[in-house]
């Protein structure tokens, strides 16, 4: 079959149409290039209520919003944070960049998600030594909302306060809310390759006014209302640009559309990978409808030791890229010291898998192109 001609295919990259810049356009003119303006507000608002949170606050980026979040919920210097061993880095990032101590918990083998009974051993673990858990950070991960069912009674029962990672799960609906509508609050991320950009930026959502008023006082200099410059506290520079603001309310405004999108590109996925036995395709839960951020597939290691090596470079030869999913923390150089009881699930996750070329702009016919290299891969695979 005659490859496609639009090349190289990138694993995510940003959907940006007219509207998106002409939008930029108007926030430029509006006379608010700034981190300041009705414009944030009006971003704040449309991500609010595509998500269904009372309050929220744009910020340059979702890993600033993790940061901010966690002192918001007074995390401290030398309490724990947990946050799952198969992530991307950035809540474990924020934890450290407070001081506070890291463990990490398995995820579920089939959502990829925060393994609650694993999350209950690492507690028990954490307090038997007497240490303090400031905060949980569940990751919806590859858009997969995590258990919040079994993990939210936890954390209730615990009295720890749960931030959700929604970075890459805005869209993503769980049976009990939208992805981005748990915990204390929830961050998500529009860096260049989630499903909405703002070419690089984040927000932190809750139904708390206060927390939210506190985190966006902070974003600014932590300024007091006075004439001149008044500080009672350390502040940090990290809101959002208005001219940003104004890329991600364009874009917001087809969130169900860039979703669907999505969800077919995994169903191409399907149809053109499906009936092979040595892989299987990252499903939504059983409890939720995902955003298919990514399509991930995983190999039989029986059969196919190295598939996940040999696809991936495979499809690099022909200017496809795919990725490895999440390296776990625990086995990151920068974690070497970090608590992990065990955490085999992410381990076999990440030797077993490879994230697949994922934009809204694919096309069934590219879909169809990369699974013909994936399945002939494999063959080659199998000879060796
Ligand atoms: C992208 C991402 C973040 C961080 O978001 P940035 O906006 O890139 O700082 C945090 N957590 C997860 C799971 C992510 O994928």
């Amino acid at each position: 079959m005659k490859p496609p001609e639009r090349r190289p295919l990138l694993l995510s990259p940003p959907t940006i149409t007219e509207a998106d810049a002409e939008a930029v356009h108007e926030g430029l003119r509006g006379g608010w290039a700034a981190p300041a303006g009705p414009l944030l507000a009006e971003f704040e608002q449309s991500v609010a209520s595509a998500i269904g949170v009372a309050h929220a606050v744009a910020l340059t980026s979702g890993t600033a919003a993790l940061e901010l979040g966690l002192r918001a919920l007074n995390v401290t210097a030398g309490d724990w944070v947990i946050v799952p061993a198969l992530s991307f880095a950035a809540p474990a990032f924020a934890a450290a960049h407070i001081g506070a101590r890291l463990a990490f918990v398995d995820v579920d083998r089939d959502t990829w998600t925060m393994d609650s009974s694993a999350l209950v051993m690492t507690i028990r673990e954490i307090h038997a030594m007497g240490g303090r858990v400031g905060a949980i950070i569940p990751v919806d991960l590859y858009g997969n909302p995590a258990d919040y069912e079994k993990l939210l009674p936890l954390a209730q029962e615990f009295r720890i306060p749960l931030l959700e990672d929604a970075a890459e799960a805005l869209g993503a609906r769980h049976s009990l809310g939208m992805a981005g509508s748990f915990g204390a609050a929830a961050v998500i991320s529009f860096n260049g390759n989630k499903i909405v950009t703002t070419a690089g930026g984040g927000m932190l959502l809750s139904e708390d006014p206060q927390l939210i008023d506190r985190v966006r006082y902070w974003s600014q200099q932590s300024r007091t209302p006075a004439p001149w410059y008044e500080h009672e506290e350390i502040g940090y520079n990290l809101r959002l640009s208005s001219v940003l603001a104004s890329l991600g309310s364009s874009q917001v405004a087809r969130l169900d559309d860039l979703v669907e999108r999505r969800r077919s590109i995994r169903d191409w996925y399907r149809k053109y990978l499906g009936t092979e036995a040595s892989l299987s395709i990252l499903d939504d839960p059983t409890y939720a409808s995902g955003n298919a951020w990514l399509t991930v597939v995983r190999f039989d290691s029986r059969t196919h030791p190295d598939a996940a090596t040999c696809v991936r470079e495979c499809l690099s030869e022909q200017l496809v890229e795919s990725r490895p999913v999440f390296k776990p923390l625990h086995l990151q150089p920068v974690f070497e010291s970090s608590m992990c009881l065990a955490a085999r699930n992410s381990e076999a996750i990440f030797q077993e898998s490879l994230c697949l070329p994922s934009g809204a702009e694919l096309r069934e016919s590219d879909v169809e192109w990369i699974s013909d290299m994936v399945l002939s891969a494999l063959r080659d695979t199998r000879r060796t």
